[in-house]
C-alpha cells in the first residue's frame, strides 16, 4: 500500500465552506502515528491519492456496467477499495464520503436495488456483517452509538440507488461540532486507509 500522504486538507461535504477559519492545516501531519492508538480519531482527515478516488464515483446509469462503484470495489485490493471484510455474499467497505469517521457500508456483491431483491444468503449475511461492523467499530474506536440503515431509492436519499447498501455510522458524544454546522465542512479525523486497517484488524473472526 502506498502510504505517501498528500497532506492537502480537503473539505468534505458541501461546497462553500469558508467560515471555519484556518485551524485546519499544519497540525495534521505531526499527529500521524501508530494505528490503534486511542487518539487516532483526533486527526483531521487528509486524504491522499488512492486509486478509488477519481471523480465523483457516481454511476452513469442504473446498470452494473455503468460505473457502479459497489460492483467495481470487490475487484480491487482491500487497500485500494477500502474493503474491511469480504464474505460469501456481501462485503464491508468504508464510505469514501463518510458522515463520520469509520462510516462503513455492508453491500451485497450482486447489483440489486431493493431489500426485497436479496436472496436468503444475502440478507442473512448482510445481518451478520452488520453485527460484525458494530463489534469492529466498538473495538477499534469505542463508538458510543450508531446510526444503522439504508436509503432505498433516490427520493429516500440513496446516493447510489441502483445498488443496495446498508450504512453503519458510528457516533460519539460531541461528534457534531461547529465545523459542519457553521463551516459546512465535515472534518474527518483519520486517513481512510488507516481507518480501514484498524477496522479490518478489529473485525470479528467468523
Ligand atoms: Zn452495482
Amino acid at each position: 500500500m502506498s502510504a505517501e500522504p498528500e497532506e492537502s486538507v480537503v473539505q468534505q461535504g458541501r461546497e462553500g465552506a469558508s467560515g471555519a477559519g484556518d485551524e485546519r492545516g499544519p497540525r495534521l501531519e505531526e499527529q500521524r502515528g501508530g494505528a490503534g492508538a486511542p487518539d487516532n480519531f483526533q486527526r483531521l482527515w487528509t486524504p491522499h491519492r488512492m486509486a478509488y478516488i477519481k471523480g465523483e464515483n457516481k454511476p452513469t446509469g442504473a446498470g452494473s456496467g455503468d460505473g457502479c462503484p459497489f460492483c467495481e470495489i470487490p475487484g480491487m485490493s482491500d487497500e485500494d477499495g477500502l474493503v474491511v471484510a469480504r464474505g460469501g455474499s456481501v462485503f464491508a467497505v468504508l464510505n469514501l464520503y463518510p458522515y463520520n469517521s469509520g462510516h462503513l457500508m455492508v453491500v451485497p456483491y450482486r447489483h440489486v436495488a431493493d431489500y426485497t431483491d436479496l436472496d436468503e444468503a444475502e440478507y442473512l449475511e448482510l445481518a451478520v456483517f452488520t453485527q460484525r461492523a458494530l463489534a469492529a467499530l466498538r473495538k477499534a474506536s469505542g463508538a458510543q452509538g450508531f446510526n444503522v440503515g439504508m436509503n432505498l431509492g433516490l427520493v429516500a436519499g440513496a446516493g447510489i440507488a441502483a445498488h443496495l447498501h446498508q450504512h453503519v455510522v458510528p457516533r460519539w458524544g460531541g461528534d457534531t461540532n461547529f465545523m459542519p454546522v457553521v463551516g459546512h465542512t465535515k472534518v474527518l479525523p483519520q486517513l481512510l486507509r488507516d481507518t480501514r486497517q484498524l477496522l479490518a484488524d478489529a473485525w470479528p473472526a467468523s
